[in-house]
């Protein structure tokens, strides 16, 4: 399979303004009046997808590590298939400059850094759920911020006095800088995690009655676990079975091993295959010559003629992608997503058959309704035209109405890609829980660390910054879009076949839900007011499932700057946002499955508010003819 090289300067987003300084003063009332500090507040840490290595002070403003720690012994700490002996550990930094200390040791040694935000003292551990709202910050500190690294076996408890690799405490205070305090061990025995969450699928997989193992994945259970590689292929491909008029499984691209990056499609009255994407059947990844040629006129100058040329010739329905894994470890993004699709499906059009099973698990249903209805009866036909005409229902445990699904179904053509990163996922399943990057090999493949991989989501064309070495969890690549994976993305969301306007990605830890930009903070946001008015909003609407915190604004801000991100890339002419999913640390990466489907409640609410308010923006600019670029 070979996809054309998109190049890296593909898109080069608008500069619509000039300067931070001219921030506009609505978007400062916005973030007075939901008591957000103006440079950002962040009660929870981040993916450590964000973080802003590129701007860290240079290396000669900082003190080296001391004493040096070996780089390929680091590396293989960070991509070693035993975790024996390593843990998690948070550190508080209360300035700009220990912040940057500590990143820039982190990186020197090849560390993972699983998160790292700025703007606000860390949360407690195991308590970050209990946080007041957002709207309350009192401890807010611009300069604090909060660090948690996975620290090689022997050396993260504090205080061990055979560790090669020092402690960052023990020696990130000189020059002045104020010295770190003691860590706080958020999971002291990483590999007893790993293993104990193995060993529990693998018994719930045992106690399963028999029903459960119905030929099909679309009982309603299958969302309270995480799910192999194949068997998600699985159940996008059912999903397409029970509803053919509204869903299609597509592949958009095949991956350096070989595995097909699968998408589900969800639209009203779907077009008949074949040759939408690549499912052509062959799966080569090849998009048809058709769109072959679409692209050709589509340079990175040239772009907004052509999206204006689109919008005109038919921008209904609006495509929005929804997608998640870029990062092999979070896994659930991949489940949130899956959650979404299904039940979107399954609310708007009814159960599929058979009917599902009791549910098995853990109480899902913590805010149920007081007066469920019954499902509606299922119906692939255009029957449902005039839902307007019939009393709306709601389903128990989901925030949103039959009705509500189907204006989505109507109104919206969403590509869900659950697996973006499918070698890393798989990686991360049979070799690797931690596994971050895809599985590609780099210039310095072959090396006696064995560093491969590229990071996802630092390796987008727009401000690319290849500022770290292979071995790296953040390495982004020998050069923007030298991944497969973001290519074909990319490609897919700039085909004016597909009509993308709106591209939200999802990942964790954090709870977060950001904008652009994610490079600098020194580039004004054109639009800032809707998009933060829009962020606000979803994680209101969030917060009302499960009471769950989440924290809006810039990227860069809330989390840090750093180029090459997808949202960056795909705000040029999109809608775009990250969401950073549960939770705060506490578990960090590895979720438990009983958050699986609260976590697909909660965030449902926030992408159903996202899409209608996507919507009445674009019903506008219809209206107006005024195109958002311009
Ligand atoms: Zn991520």
């Amino acid at each position: 399979m070979v996809i054309g090289i998109m190049p890296a300067t593909l898109h080069t987003p608008p500069r619509r303004s000039s300067t931070q300084a001219h921030r506009s003063l609505l978007v400062t009332a916005l973030l007075l009046a939901a008591s957000i500090p103006t440079h950002s507040l962040l009660p929870h840490p981040v993916d450590a997808a964000q973080i802003p290595f590129g701007l860290t002070p240079p290396l000669a403003d900082l003190a080296p590590p001391s004493p040096a720690y070996p780089a390929a012994a680091a590396a293989a700490a960070t991509t070693s298939t035993d975790l024996a002996g390593q843990s998690v550990l948070r550190y508080t930094t209360r300035s700009h400059d220990q912040h940057s200390r500590l990143l820039q040791w982190a990186h020197a040694n090849n560390l993972d850094v699983w998160a790292a935000p700025r703007g606000a003292p860390c949360p407690r551990p195991h308590q970050d759920h209990e946080r007041p709202s957002s709207t309350h910050a009192p401890t807010y500190s611009p300069h604090a911020g909060c660090i948690d690294l996975r620290m090689p076996a022997n050396r993260s408890t504090p205080g061990s006095s055979s560790a090669t690799l020092p402690l960052p405490h023990e020696i990130l205070s000189f020059r002045g800088a104020a010295p770190l305090d003691s860590p706080q061990v958020l999971i002291h025995d990483l590999d007893a995690l790993v293993h104990s969450q193995h060993h529990q699928r693998l018994e719930r997989q045992r106690q399963q009655p028999p029903a459960a193992l119905a030929p099909h994945t679309l009982d309603p259970a299958w969302h309270d676990d995480y799910h192999s590689f194949q068997e998600i292929a699985d159940h996008l491909l059912d999903l397409e079975h029970a509803y053919p008029s509204h869903a299609r499984r597509i592949q958009i691209a095949t991956t350096h091993e070989g595995r097909p990056i699968y998408a589900l499609k969800l639209a009203k009255r779907q077009p008949a295959p074949p040759n939408d994407g690549d499912d052509d059947g062959d799966g080569d990844g090849e998009l048809s010559p058709q769109k072959k040629n679409s692209k050709k006129n589509k340079g990175k100058k040239g772009g907004d003629k052509k999206k204006k040329k689109k919008k005109h010739r038919k921008p209904e329905p609006i495509g929005i992608v929804i997608a998640a894994e870029q990062h092999a470890r979070e896994w659930i993004s991949t489940s949130t997503s899956l959650f979404f699709a299904s039940e979107l499906l399954r609310s708007a059009l009814g159960s599929p058959h058979p009917q599902p099973h009791p549910h098995p698990g853990p109480d899902p249903n913590p805010n149920p309704d007081p007066n469920p209805a019954p499902n509606p009866p299922p119906s692939n036909s255009d029957d449902n035209d005039d839902d307007d005409d019939e009393p709306d229902t709601r389903l128990p445990s989901l925030p949103w109405s039959r009705k509500q699904a189907r204006r989505i179904l109507e109104r919206f053509s969403l590509t869900v890609i659950p697996l973006s990163n499918p070698d890393g996922y798989v990686h991360s399943w049979d070799e690797n829980r931690m596994w971050r990057k895809n599985r590609q090999p780099t210039t310095a493949a072959g090396d006696e660390a064995g560093c491969v991989g590229v990071d996802l989501n630092r390796n987008w064309g727009f401000h690319f910054d290849a500022g770290l070495n292979p071995c790296s969890e953040a390495y982004a690549g020998d050069k923007a879009f030298d991944a497969i994976e973001t290519r074909a993305m990319a490609q897919y969301i700039d085909d004016p076949a597909n009509g993308v306007e709106g591209f939200i990605d999802l990942h964790s830890y954090g709870q977060l839900l950001t904008y652009p930009y994610s490079f600098s903070c020194s580039e004004a946001v054109g639009d800032e007011e809707d998009l933060l008015e829009v962020s606000l909003g979803a994680v209101r609407a969030l917060r009302n499932v499960h009471k769950r915190t989440f924290t809006s604004g810039r990227t860069c801000e809330v989390v840090g700057e750093a180029g090459g991100n997808a949202i960056d890339w795909t705000y040029s002419v999109k809608w775009s946002f990250s969401l950073e999913l549960r939770d705060g640390g506490t578990y960090g990466f590895l979720l438990p499955p009983e958050q699986i489907r609260p976590t697909g409640e909660e965030t449902g609410a926030a992408l159903v508010y996202l899409l209608d308010f996507i919507h009445e923006r674009e019903k506008d600019k219809q209206k107006s003819g005024h195109h958002r670029l311009q």
